[in-house]
């Protein structure tokens, strides 16, 4: 079997987050090197490697986590300032972490486009 992913250990509480939400079909989590004032990640308990491999039945789980995220920048202050939501798939958006994982980054203003 393959090795678990960092994010697959945070699911399993193997290593420590700040965990700011958690449900059964999904976990929130600071991200450890905040790319702004307000910087956490939205992941699917499933293992679902990247954007690549998201299936038409998990379009249920991709909406929920959509829910979730509306949710907690409400609660961190954010949803009227605004805020992006980033999925980097693979090599060329620099994915390092093969745990399909949104960021969503607030609290400044960010510019556009993206490097
Ligand atoms: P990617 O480059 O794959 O889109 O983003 C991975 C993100 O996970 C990065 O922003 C990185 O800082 C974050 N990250 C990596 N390892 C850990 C960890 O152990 N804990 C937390 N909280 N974030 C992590």
């Amino acid at each position: 079997m393959s090795e678990k992913t960092i994010f697959k250990r945070i699911i399993d509480k193997e290593i420590p987050a700040k965990v700011i939400y958690e449900d059964e079909r999904c976990l929130a989590f600071h991200d450890v090197n905040p790319q702004g004032p307000v910087h956490f990640l939205v992941i699917p308990k499933k293992e679902i490697p990247s954007a690549n491999e998201i299936a038409e039945e998990d379009g249920p789980l991709i909406g929920h986590i959509f829910v979730v995220i509306a949710k907690i920048a409400k609660e961190l202050g954010i949803d009227e300032s605004g805020y992006r939501v980033v999925n980097n798939c693979g090599k060329d958006a620099f994915q390092t972490v093969r745990h399909l994982h949104f960021h969503i980054i607030g609290g400044r203003s960010l510019t556009w486009p993206p490097g």
